[in-house]
């Protein structure tokens, strides 16, 4: 009977990861995403029923329990959460994942059961406990820093200081230190240097992290993720459970997948982020460019006469865009345009908004079709060509200063060169600088022209009059 069990396990175990699998392959393209979210929730389900009924757990009621109310909180906070506020949400919850990886890691090396282990396996346990709570820790505290810069609680741009890579590659080496301590002791006597080394490894993680600009966050949210999986991972090695090992296996992966993508797609170097020293592989120091120009607006009349006027208009959308929740007057606005003959088309930064995929994902919900929305790389080349660039809540992405400013925290991230086009007329609310805390040399540009105020109202008000 026993046996019989083990093998059901093993098979829901095996055919929830297929899911997983599935689930990731659903979400590579716009099309698919629901069909792999749905894909990704049975998985869990089947992972869930399966280990709670498996051998050897106990005390279902309190697990059942803690299910329900956990459930219902985060059917609640889901619920609540506006879409600007989802990278905070993502963050918080990689920081759940990094502290449930140091309390199985503490719990597993008092478990009275692992210290009958003798020989290698006691070994190699001792060795999960110590990386998983290493890579735990870190997880935690980098994603509630993450968490506190996404929501504007701490300030986005980086804090870092002289010798900071220097002090981490020797707090490294302390751990190591202590891993061998921690491997050498009796019993539970590897207490001791398992506190410290989870001490350094919360100061390391809050470092890690501090010490990123703005402009290099989306790197650090992806790389968190992948943490948040090895953790996972090592959680699944200390307590024996294949599906968590393969299922943070797969978030650690692709989260590494999706860090080194980010890196190529903002020209960083995906070590220096990970050793904290993002900023010396962007900005060169010295001193900043000094801005020229004046800064000229248009009122919504005049913009939408110019609009009347273009053949071919390009659209980039920015966080601002997510913030005014502007999507849906924006693609009014584009079908107008096109019912007016013109060839309208929006142009995507990879790392626009604050999430990955952020303006795909709300343009998808606008219903706007897949192929009107254009990568950066694919629209940089025509913008010579276009008549009107409307600079939608975008700052950092359209930010020239990232290829001619060698002083300029966002040197060498690739942006959109939308100043490349005949006018450029540029809605949000104020003067105020991006996500980077950069100014935008843009601006003050001959060709471009601010249009003020949010998003959504300026849209709907150049609608008024297009359709007048
Ligand atoms: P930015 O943050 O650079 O700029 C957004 C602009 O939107 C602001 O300058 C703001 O100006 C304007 N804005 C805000 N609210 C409104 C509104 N209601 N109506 C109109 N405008 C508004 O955004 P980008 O998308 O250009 O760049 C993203 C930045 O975020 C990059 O630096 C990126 O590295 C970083 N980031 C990206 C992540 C990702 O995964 N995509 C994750 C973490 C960070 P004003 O206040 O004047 O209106």
């Amino acid at each position: 009977m026993i046996e019989i069990a083990k093998e059901i396990q093993t098979a829901a175990y095996l055919f929830a990861s297929i899911l997983f699998i599935l689930s990731l392959g659903g979400l590579a393209s716009q099309e698919s995403a629901k069909r792999g979210v749905i894909y990704g929730i049975v998985g869990m389900v089947i992972a869930i029923i399966a280990t709670v009924l498996g051998q050897g757990v106990e005390g279902h009621v309190y697990i059942i329990g803690a299910i329900a109310v956990a459930s219902l909180i985060g059917i609640m906070v889901a619920r609540k959460v506006e879409m600007t506020s989802m990278p905070q949400l993502v963050a918080i919850l990689h920081s759940f994942v990094g502290m449930a990886a140091v309390l199985v890691g503490f719990g597993s090396y008092l478990d009275p059961e692992t210290q009958t282990m003798t020989g290698a396996a006691h070994m190699i346990h001792l060795v999960e406990v110590f990386i998983g709570i290493f890579i735990g820790a870190i997880t935690f505290t980098g994603s509630i820093v993450a968490w506190g810069k996404l929501d504007g609680k701490i300030p986005s741009k980086p804090w870092a200081f002289k010798g900071l890579q220097m002090m981490n590659i020797i707090l490294m080496i302390a751990c190591t230190v202590l891993g061998v301590f921690f491997c050498k002791a009796h019993g539970t006597d590897g207490m001791l240097p398992l506190l410290i080394m989870t001490g350094i490894a919360s100061y390391i993680g809050i470092v890690l992290v501090m010490a990123i600009g703005g402009g290099d966050m989306p790197v650090v949210v992806s790389m968190l993720n992948s943490y948040s999986g090895w953790a996972a991972s090592a959680a699944g090695f200390m307590l024996g459970n294949d599906l968590l090992i393969v299922t943070g296996a797969l978030v650690g992966s692709s989260g590494a997948i999706l860090s080194m993508h980010m890196c190529h797609a903002m020209n960083r170097s995906f070590f220096a982020v990970i050793f904290a020293n993002a900023t010396a592989s962007s900005s060169q120091g010295g001193e900043k460019k000094a801005i020229e120009g004046e800064v000229t607006s248009l009122v919504h009349e005049e913009v939408a006469t110019l609009l009347k006027e273009a053949r071919s208009v390009v659209i980039v959308p920015g966080y601002g865009m997510a913030v005014a929740k502007a999507q849906y007057p924006i693609y009014e606005m584009v079908q107008t345009l096109r019912k007016a003959g013109k060839n309208v088309r929006f142009a995507i930064h990879p790392v626009a908004g604050r999430l990955p995929g952020h303006m795909n994902v709300l343009l998808a919900e606008a219903n706007v079709p897949y192929d009107i929305v254009l990568e950066m790389d694919e629209i940089n080349e025509d913008m010579p060509s276009t008549d009107v660039v409307m600079v939608i809540g975008a700052n950092d992405v359209v930010n020239p200063s990232a290829q001619d400013d060698p002083a300029s925290s966002i040197y060498g991230m690739p942006v959109i060169e939308v100043w490349k086009a005949e006018r450029v007329i540029i809605m949000k609310r104020s003067m105020s600088a991006g996500y980077s805390g950069e100014d935008n040399p843009l601006f003050y540009k001959q060709n471009s022209e601010m249009l003020y105020g949010d998003a959504k109202v300026s849209v709907e008000k150049l609608l008024g009059f297009l359709k007048a």
